[in-house]
């Protein structure tokens, strides 16, 4: 049963010099014929389900005027929400003010995503960002002054002549906005965007271990949970959005490039604003067969740092997951450890997951 939404607003102020997603530049009338196929995408696919949480993330969804946001909220009321929901909406400081926080706070949105990236301006700038961490500072005491507590930052690191130093004071001023979720990402120069045009090289993978390795180490010294393999919570602060796809649990994805997992089926959307626009929505749609849909319940579960539940697990595919793929030698060699019913990558090979997720791919 489906239980989770996500919502993809694809404008953006501002272009980084380091991302990948789909994004196009702010345009009101872009925005306006967007809203109205998103609108029809959601009366056509959506069935009534209850909806325990919801993700609008982008882009830059609060680009958006406050009239912009009121038809993107009146779309958000189709959906049947639970009592008990979480409703994330992602943020950039410099496209925020307090009247769109009120806003958001009165159409329920309950959880705030900031892409706040880094701390010192010279980094910002690197990255493309316009904000400087004032306002961020200023954006975060005017969240919290009008309710909303459960707020998520998100920061890049391993930039280009970044040293450990650097990381260590940002890490300290980040972790003084006080919020309880912060996500890391290590910087990946990907293709077509500026930073790979110009030729930028990714840093020594060495360096960027010890990076890793100092973030985990504090934020849990200062009382986070390393739940994910790049993401820390205080206790009960966990995404319930993102564990909804770490569990490979079905969820609606809509809006440009959104991928949704329905039924025996992943979609992924066009992203071709125009075919958007003239309601061609879906790019691709994979049929899962049932080691399909193994093979993804392994790769994403083990993303979590408590792995997966064996007997819940066994329950839902109907299988043993012991006796699954290599499992049995990857824990003989200790990649994989059992603990308190849950099977799970050891501790100190989540930096190298992937090298082990890889083992279930496909068959
Ligand atoms: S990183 Fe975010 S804000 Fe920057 S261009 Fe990409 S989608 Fe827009």
């Amino acid at each position: 049963m489906i239980s989770s939404v996500y919502i993809h607003i694809p404008f953006c102020h501002n272009i980084c010099t380091y991302c990948s997603f789909t994004k196009f530049y702010y345009n009101q009338d872009m925005v306006k014929k967007y809203l109205i196929s998103l609108k029809e995408e959601v009366l056509k696919r959506y069935k009534g389900e209850e909806i325990k949480t919801i993700y609008v993330g982008g882009g830059t969804p609060n680009v958006l005027t406050i009239t912009e946001l009121e038809e993107l909220f009146k779309i958000i009321a189709i959906f049947k929400l639970s009592n008990d929901y979480e409703f994330t909406f992602e943020v950039n400081p410099e496209c925020l003010d307090y009247e769109k926080i009120k806003f958001l706070k009165q159409h329920k949105v309950n959880r705030i995503s900031m892409g706040v990236e880094r701390v010192n301006s010279k980094f910002l700038k690197y990255l493309g960002r316009e904000h400087n961490f004032n306002l961020v500072k200023e954006r975060i005491q005017e969240i919290k002054d009008i309710g909303i507590l459960n707020i998520n930052v998100d920061f890049i690191y391993a930039l280009k002549n970044e040293t450990l130093k650097d990381l260590d004071k940002e890490l300290d001023l980040l972790l003084s906005l006080d919020v309880p979720h912060i996500s890391t990402y290590s910087l990946m120069i990907e293709e077509h965007t500026k930073l790979y045009i110009d030729k930028t090289l990714e840093i020594d993978s060495d360096l960027d271990y010890l990076m890793y390795d100092l973030i985990r180490k504090k934020l849990i010294s200062k009382g986070f949970k390393h739940y994910e393999i790049s993401n820390f919570a205080k206790s009960s602060y966990e995404s319930r959005h993102n564990l909804v796809y770490w569990n490979n649990m079905e969820y609606y994805g809509f809006g440009l490039s959104a991928a949704s997992y329905v039924g025996n089926k992943r979609f992924t959307n066009t992203s071709n604003l125009n075919k958007y626009i003239n309601g061609n929505y879906i790019k691709e749609t994979e049929t899962l067969s049932k080691k399909d849909k193994i093979s993804y319940a392994l790769i994403l579960g083990f993303r979590k740092i408590e792995g997966i539940n064996i007997q819940e697990f066994n329950k839902k595919y109907n299988v043993n997951l012991l006796e699954l793929y290599n499992i049995k030698e990857l824990i003989k060699n200790k990649n994989l450890i059992i603990q308190d019913g849950n099977l799970r990558i050891s501790y100190d090979k989540i930096y190298v997951s992937n090298n082990i997720l890889v083992n279930f791919v496909g068959e």
